[in-house]
């Protein structure tokens, strides 16, 4: 059998290994610092973790083997500017928004955008790093080291933030999870929560648009599209080609999860239409100790990434999947963490049907 290669050795990585063992495929997390010699035979097949990598001694190595799913899609998706192109090109809606160029001013970024303008970082952003607001009130210019570096993007008023994960197949079957609902705090993921009867008459566009999108890439395995929920519409902020935080709680909640399912893409076997067991949650674990207590929470599971722990870094995660709505209320209050995570639990107990 062939094996599964990983560029990048993150959480990630380590679930899709964990993902490939039952199903006998021997994936294998690549770290993109790794100086050795990797033993790539030519029938193995090289997934990412990531959208984009400097290049290194390993990562130079996959990047070169014939069957890298999708290598052609990553630089593309990787970089805002070319992002928000396909984007454009296939009329998906997005917020609206200009490259940042050598001449770009802040004025004529109000004028174009409005009063509040985003800028984002072309390259390298995640967890709400590499971004820079404009705020006309507080007349701030376009750093300098911003320009051909950053996209300017409209602030969107939006009233909630979702998501969605889809997977396709080498032939072309697509299969998707059910919209999830995100709350992000200051930029960074911290719960979602799925599937939401209210969200289901969206299911039908997030689909279309993630398909549009994923077909026009011929693209092979999972991909995740955040949107902004802005009345009826959805605006796409942004995308991932790769398996997503914001699927992690199918890992509880569905007969299928999303490492699975890309698992299975990218190594050409029948994809699975998930079964959604019941109602979840995931609650990001971040600058936060590990905890074993926590453990003593009925239908709590716990992912612990085992990476030191930094303010504001991801270092796991905790699902929670029941039929029981009063159980997961239970839980959430069972749950003690410093804030802003009584902010955070507060949503998911709100938004609990
Ligand atoms: P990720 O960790 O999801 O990759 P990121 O750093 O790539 O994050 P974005 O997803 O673009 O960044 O933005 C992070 C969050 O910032 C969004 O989820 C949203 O809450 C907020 N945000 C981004 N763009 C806008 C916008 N145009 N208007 C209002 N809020 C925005
Ligand atoms: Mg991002
Ligand atoms: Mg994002």
């Amino acid at each position: 059998m062939s094996v599964l290669w990983v560029l990048g050795a993150g959480q990630l990585g380590a679930m899709l290994k964990q993902a490939g063992t039952p199903l006998g495929i021997d994936v294998r997390p690549v770290d993109i610092e790794s100086t050795d010699t990797l033993a790539l035979q030519p029938t193995d097949i090289v997934t990412a973790e990531r959208e984009e990598w400097p290049e290194t001694v390993a990562t130079k190595q996959l990047a070169t083997h014939n069957n890298f799913v999708n290598l052609s899609t990553f630089p593309q998706l990787a970089d805002r500017l070319t992002q928000k192109q396909w984007l454009d090109r296939l009329e998906l809606a997005t917020a609206p928004w200009f490259p940042v160029e050598a001449d770009s001013t802040a004025t004529t970024a109000h004028k174009t955008l409005g009063e509040r303008v985003l800028l984002k970082r072309r390259r390298g952003g995640y967890d709400g790093k590499g971004q820079y607001w404009l705020k006309q009130s507080e007349n701030i210019d376009i750093p300098e080291d911003w320009k051909g570096y950053a996209i300017a993007e409209q602030a969107i008023n939006f009233d909630e933030e979702v998501s969605i994960v889809g997977v396709r197949g080498r032939d072309g079957e697509t299969h998707f999870y059910p919209l999830t609902l995100n709350l992000h705090i200051n930029g960074i993921l911290y719960a979602s929560i799925s599937p939401l009867e209210r969200l289901k008459p969206l299911q039908n566009k997030a689909e279309a648009m993630l398909s549009k999108l994923m077909d026009a890439l011929d693209y092979v395995g999972v991909m995740a599209m955040e949107c902004f929920r802005v009345g009826d519409d959805l605006l796409i902020n942004e995308l991932a080609p790769r398996v997503h935080n914001s699927g992690h709680w199918t890992q509880a909640g569905a007969s299928v999860c999303q490492f699975e399912n890309h698992v299975r893409a990218v190594t050409g076997l029948p994809l699975a239409v998930a079964e959604i067991k019941n109602q979840s949650m995931m609650v990001n674990l971040i600058g936060v100790d590990l905890d074993y207590q926590w453990l003593n929470i009925q239908d709590l599971e716990l992912y612990w990434y085992k990476k030191e722990v930094r303010p504001g870094r991801k270092v796991g995660h905790l699902n929670f999947c029941s039929g029981n709505l009063e159980l997961l209320q239970t839980a959430l209050a069972a749950l003690k963490l410093p804030a802003p995570y009584p902010e955070a639990l507060d949503w998911l107990a709100q938004n609990l049907p």
